[in-house]
């Protein structure tokens, strides 16, 4: 499903040269769980941001499912990502002054389905992830974990086939972070593939495969053993 090919990522900053992404080769198959883990710097924020199109490599090939997207301008980019892929952030990254059902429904205004069908939707999805007693509460007003079951149901909404969470569980205690992983774990298993960064190996413990990275590149690569 993803296939990326010596991704060479350069930040440039007046004087200063960050190499973020060393040439990295990066691959994950449909409907894998991997994890990402790796020291602060070594790139993986980058990584993310080039797998969700939020970001270009300076080189490099990126393919996704069968489409070259690694020199896509920011409108095609947008295109690629709305509906395909969900992202999880770890703080949340909610809009405040949207309620609950309001945030978890705005995915769902770029695909064109019917006001009762996106209502419809973004009830069950409440429900199913414990929050709809919530839905006309506004973001501030929940714990963190509350905030991080309804970033789940906004990435899910459109039914996305790609996850991408980037420290899904670092602003949580252990018994929210373990409920956001149990949702994750569903979510992979009804077929949705998922890359997760995490510095946490209770988290990783979760995967299929778990790749370390260390100064822009995938140092060791470890399959879930069965
Ligand atoms: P990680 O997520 O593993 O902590 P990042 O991908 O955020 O690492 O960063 C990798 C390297 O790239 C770091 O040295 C960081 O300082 C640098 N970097 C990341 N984003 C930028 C940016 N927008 N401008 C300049 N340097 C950046
Ligand atoms: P959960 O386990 O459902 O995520 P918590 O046990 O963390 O919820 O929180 C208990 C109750 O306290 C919840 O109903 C939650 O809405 C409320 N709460 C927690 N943190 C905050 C906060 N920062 N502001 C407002 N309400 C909060």
């Amino acid at each position: 499903m993803i296939q990326m090919k010596s991704i060479h990522k350069i930040f440039r900053t007046e004087e200063i040269e960050t190499v973020a992404l060393n040439s990295i080769d990066f691959h994950v198959t449909q409907g894998e769980f991997v994890a990402i883990m790796g020291p602060s710097g070594c790139g993986k924020s980058t990584l993310m941001n080039i797998l969700g199109l939020l970001d270009n490599p300076c080189d490099g090939s990126y393919l996704l499912k069968t489409e070259e997207v690694s020199k896509l301008n920011e409108r095609e980019r947008t295109k690629h990502r709305i509906g395909k892929i969900g992202f999880v952030f770890q703080n949340f990254n909610l809009i405040d002054d949207l309620t609950v059902e309001e945030n978890v429904a705005l995915p769902l205004e770029y695909l064109s389905c019917s006001r009762s069908e996106r209502k419809r939707m973004v009830s069950e999805l409440l429900s199913r992830m414990n929050i709809a007693h919530r839905a006309k509460h506004y973001p501030k007003q929940l714990s963190g974990g509350q905030q991080q079951r309804v970033a789940i149901a906004r990435a899910v909404v459109a039914s996305p086939n790609l996850i991408l969470a980037d420290e899904p569980t670092g602003n949580l205690d252990s018994k929210n972070g373990e409920e956001v992983m149990s949702l994750l774990t569903e979510l992979h298993k009804e077929g949705t593939t998922v890359v997760m960064v995490t510095h946490n190996d209770r988290d990783a413990s979760y995967a299929d495969r778990v790749v370390h990275m260390f100064d822009g590149k995938v140092v060791v690569e470890k399959y879930k053993e069965v």
